[in-house]
Order: structure tokens, then C-alpha cells, then sequence
């Protein structure tokens, strides 16, 4: 008998991957070294489906990558596969666009499976794993948090895609970005074509705290929220997963009054101040924890708020029909006394020079 060392499902001695995860279960120490080399089960992908045989993902290579044409992946999939045939056919293309990227990358790239997600990795096997792990975890404790905020009903796995070189990391995600844009960022969530998940590893330490950052975004994609509540439950939820209170000291609450004032306050709402640079962005991650742990306090129906809030008045209306609360008010409670309501007009406006992504 031979156990999968990464999810312990057990198989017969003539087993060579395990069906769950693809992790390779490894020879027996009698396996003999002249014996002609197996085909590395990696590489086999067979289509679930017959219709997918002639799927051509429309391949095209920017900045050293492959680039799948989602829209024409759709197109195929709706005239090739059965309704019922979905779900196998989204398990399978993920896997088929993750290899053609190991293909890109090279050196020790390889594609991971686990229960909830495909991951392209080039960094060591144990580190991945380890970080697979984590990810299952957040999850489910994300999925905990939301309840039926969070987003279900999709097809296919999450897709993680981790980088060890920054280059390689930039290059990646520069084609999500116009021309001329300035990139600094330590992971992302990106929602175009397929959502995924990119992260340039530093530390396994690092990477598990932007894990749990990014798959709020991941796991919240499917909603029209404003940016700050986004961003807050993000922030609160990777504080919780590191066990680190909110501490907000007169410090903070000072720089936050020496800051905010009735005019600039639109950019917070609209997001807007979330993309300029030093105390602007710093204050805003702050400003959107410390309003999701006033706003969600012991009080269940946060989770109607966020499955309603819209972006367009920053979730006011929102606000006041499912929390009984005026998001001006209880900035105000924070900032002291001032106008400090959303603002339909200066947000539309803001959002038209800088469309939410
Ligand atoms: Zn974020």
C-alpha cells in the first residue's frame, strides 16, 4: 500500500500519483534504476471531456508569458461542452494554462493541485506545499467570516501563481496594468479573465500574511463593494489570522485628524486616496480596518451590508438600510465633529479619472 505524503490518501502499490492532489506517491525502495524511466505524471493531462480536445487557449506571449484569450475559452466552452460537463472542464483548463506558464518560467517551475486550488510554483516543493496548506486554511476561515458574503457558485479552483524572483513577478502582472503605470505592490488579487492570485515570495512568514489579504479579495470578487470596505475586511481578517490586535493609539488617531478633512475624506470613499502615495495610502488601509471593526462589531448583520454595499455612495445607502448607521456619523464618532459623509457626485467623479479595477 502507498500513502500520498501530502494528503494521506491511500493507494494501491501500482499507484503512481495521487488522484486527489497529483502528488507523486513515489517508488518502492526496490524500484530498479535501469528500469525505463515513466513518463513523469506531471506532465500527463488528459481533457475530462471529449469536447475539449480541440480547445485552443489563444496563447499569446507578453512580457515573456503566456497569456491565455479567456473570451475565446468561453466562446469554445459554450459551444463544446455540455452545461452538466462545466465544472470538469474549469477543473481541467487551469491546470492545461498553469503548465504552459512552468513552461514559460522554467528552471524548477511545477503546477501544485489541492482540494481548492491550481498553483504554479518555482519555489521549493516543501515551501509550496507548506503554503497550499495554509491557503486551505484561510479559506475556510475567510469563508467563516463572510458566511454567504463570501463567493460561491463558481467553477473551478482558486489559482495561485508564486514568484521567487521579483522580475519575474513584475513582468507577470505588468500586463494587467496601461503602459507607464508604476507598480509597487507585495501580491495582488487580479480579476481580469480568470481570477488569480500573484505573489512575489520573500519569506513563507510574508507570504501567508498576503495569502490571507488576497483571497479576501478573491473570495469578495464577485460583489460591487467600495474599495475601503474591501480593503478593511482584508486588513482586519489578516490582523486576526496573525493574532494581532487593532491597537489604535493617539498616534494614529492623531495622524488620522491631522489628515482627513471634509474635502479629501471623498477620496476615501470613492478609493480614490488609496493609490496616492505616503500617508494618503498608509491612512486609508487604516481608516477602512478601524470603520470594519466599529461597523461589524457584534453585530450579525454586517453581513447583509456587505452583500449590499455598493460602490457608487461608498455602501451609505447600505449603511443605513441594513446597519441602521450613517457612515458619515460614525467617522465622525472617530474624527470628531465635520461633514464627513460620502458623497455621490465627488465620488463619481473621481471614480470616472480613476475607474475602480
Ligand atoms: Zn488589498
Amino acid at each position: 500500500m502507498k500513502k500520498c505524503s501530502y494528503c494521506g490518501a491511500e493507494y494501491s502499490d501500482d499507484t503512481s500519483v495521487c488522484a486527489i492532489d497529483e502528488t507523486p506517491l513515489g517508488g518502492s525502495p526496490e524500484t530498479q534504476p535501469e528500469a525505463p524511466e515513466a513518463p513523469d505524471p506531471e506532465e500527463i493531462v488528459v481533457p475530462p471531456i471529449e469536447g475539449l480536445a480541440g480547445l485552443d487557449m489563444g496563447f499569446s506571449i507578453v512580457e515573456g508569458f503566456s497569456r491565455p484569450d479567456w473570451k475565446a475559452v468561453r466562446q469554445y466552452l459554450k459551444v463544446h461542452v455540455a452545461k452538466e460537463d462545466l465544472r470538469a472542464a474549469w477543473n481541467y483548463i487551469p491546470t492545461i494554462w498553469l503548465k504552459t506558464l512552468a513552461e514559460d518560467l522554467g528552471g524548477g517551475s511545477r503546477v501544485y493541485q489541492s482540494p481548492s486550488f491550481s498553483c504554479l510554483s518555482d519555489l521549493d516543493p516543501e515551501t509550496t506545499k507548506t503554503l497550499l496548506d495554509y491557503a486551505e486554511t484561510v479559506v475556510r476561515v475567510i469563508r467563516n467570516s463572510l458566511k454567504d458574503a463570501a463567493w460561491s457558485g463558481f467553477f473551478g479552483k482558486h489559482v495561485l501563481l508564486f514568484f521567487s524572483d521579483p522580475d519575474d513577478y513584475y513582468a507577470y502582472i505588468s500586463y494587467f496594468y496601461p503602459e507607464g503605470t508604476h507598480i509597487l505592490s507585495y501580491g495582488i488579487f487580479l480579476r481580469k479573465g480568470y481570477a488569480h492570485i500573484v505573489l512575489p515570495y520573500v519569506t513563507t512568514g510574508s507570504a501567508e500574511s498576503l495569502l490571507v489579504h488576497e483571497l479576501c479579495h478573491n473570495l469578495l470578487c464577485h460583489l460591487q463593494i467600495p474599495l475601503w470596505l474591501n480593503e478593511g475586511i482584508a486588513v482586519t481578517i489578516q490582523f486576526q489570522m496573525a493574532l494581532r490586535p487593532l491597537i489604535v493609539d493617539h498616534e494614529l488617531a492623531d495622524r488620522h485628524r491631522a489628515h482627513w478633512n471634509e474635502t479629501n475624506i471623498q477620496t476615501f470613499w470613492s478609493g480614490k486616496s488609496y493609490n496616492l502615495p505616503g500617508d494618503n495610502s498608509d491612512l486609508s488601509y487604516s481608516l477602512g480596518q478601524i470603520l470594519v471593526n466599529v461597523l461589524s462589531e457584534e453585530n450579525p448583520a454586517f453581513i447583509d451590508f456587505v452583500k449590499n454595499a455598493d460602490w457608487r455612495d461608498a455602501g451609505q445607502d447600505a449603511a443605513m438600510r441594513t446597519l441602521d448607521r450613517d457612515l458619515g456619523e460614525v467617522l465622525g464618532g472617530f474624527l470628531g465633529p465635520g461633514n464627513w459623509r460620502p458623497q455621490r457626485k465627488a465620488i463619481s467623479e473621481q471614480q470616472k479619472k480613476n475607474p475602480p479595477a
